[in-house]
Parts: structure tokens; sequence; C-alpha cells
């Protein structure tokens, strides 16, 4: 793909207002970046094979920029800032028990990348029911375990909104980073990482 090519697609998803000069300058670089992140890919600006193979999925699928809607003050300087499809006070992430004060543990940076790409994969929105849990309200859930990982908040309860939990247990098992996920019901899956 030429250079010529990559601003023009940048340019079509959105990304890119500069001019199609062919030269890879400040500008594109930026738009690089931002796409990349949009797309869950290392974000080094830099439009390597797999930037390019995402930007004809991208068009191809018509997955044009979303303006962020957070504003500067709602950034946190942590890696909830490059979580697309989830914010920390979001329901189903907290601790709901109103004892613990929701976060004996955050939730791990890891789990929640791996949240946004099954989000991003399924296109479709998706429902955590239970992540951080503390020990108190872990113990008063049936079926579960007393070493779960919902406990050192590696774990996420979820469902995608019209999906059956086979077709999502299928999405997820394609995913590298998941240690553990099973069907809970016929709806929500349980998916864990290390
Ligand atoms: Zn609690
Ligand atoms: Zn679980």
């Amino acid at each position: 793909m030429t250079a010529k090519q990559k601003q023009c697609l940048l340019a079509y998803l959105d990304y890119y207002h500069g001019a199609i000069d062919s030269s890879i300058g400040p500008q594109t670089r930026a738009a690089v970046l931002e796409f990349q992140r949009a797309e869950g890919l290392t974000a080094d600006g830099s439009p390597g094979p797999l930037t390019q193979a995402a930007l004809l999925d991208a068009v191809a699928a018509g997955r044009f920029r979303v303006e962020d809607a957070r504003t500067p003050e709602e950034t946190t300087g942590t890696f909830w800032d490059e979580i697309k499809y989830f914010t920390r006070d979001e329901p189903g992430i907290a601790c709901p028990c109103g004892r613990c004060g929701g976060f004996p543990v955050e939730p791990t940076e890891r789990l929640m990348r791996l949240a946004d790409r099954v989000r991003e994969a399924a296109g479709a929105p998706m429902c955590p029911s239970s992540t951080v849990r503390c020990h108190a309200h872990n113990d008063e859930l049936s079926g579960s375990t007393p070493n779960s990982r919902h406990l050192s908040g590696k774990a996420m309860d979820f469902c995608i909104r019209g999906w059956g939990a086979d077709r999502t247990l299928a999405l997820v098992r394609q995913q590298p980073e998941v240690r553990y996920a099973y069907a809970i019901n016929g709806s929500y899956v349980h998916m864990d990482v290390e």
C-alpha cells in the first residue's frame, strides 16, 4: 500500500483531514495513531501490515471514526483512557454489595483490554453483570468458588445483546488472553485472564 493510499483510506474513514500528498508527516502519523487505538492495535503511529489490513477491513465494514465522547477532564491518565467501550464506573464493573466501596481491587488492565477486544469483535453491545467482587459478596453468590478470579479483578461475567452464550463463548475462546471461560446460563458467559 502506498503512502497516498493510506492517506486516502484514513481520510475516507474520517481520521485524516490533511492533504493527500504521499508524505507521512506528523498529521498522518497522528491519524494512524488514533486509528490504531480505535482498532485495538499496537499504537505506534506507524502504518505497518497489521494497520494496513485493519484499514482495508474498516473500509469494508464501514467502521468510521467515532468522536470520543469523553471530555478532557474525564481522562484518568490510566489504561482506562484507552478502553473504548467500558468505563470504570459503569454498572457491572464495581462490586455491587454496597459495603466494600466497590473496588477492593481494581479490574486488571489485561481483563479490560480483553473485554474491549471481545466487544469490538462482537460488533454488538456487551453487558457486564459482574467483574470485581469483595470476599463477602463473592461468598453470598450461589455457585461462586472461594478462589474466584473476580476477587482479584481478573474475571468478568457478561452477555452480548442478542447473542446466546454458545456464540459468545466461541468468540471469547478465540481470544489468546483468555485463561478460562464458560457459559453461566443461556446468555451469560464468564471469562478470566492470568
Ligand atoms: Zn463488595
Ligand atoms: Zn464469573
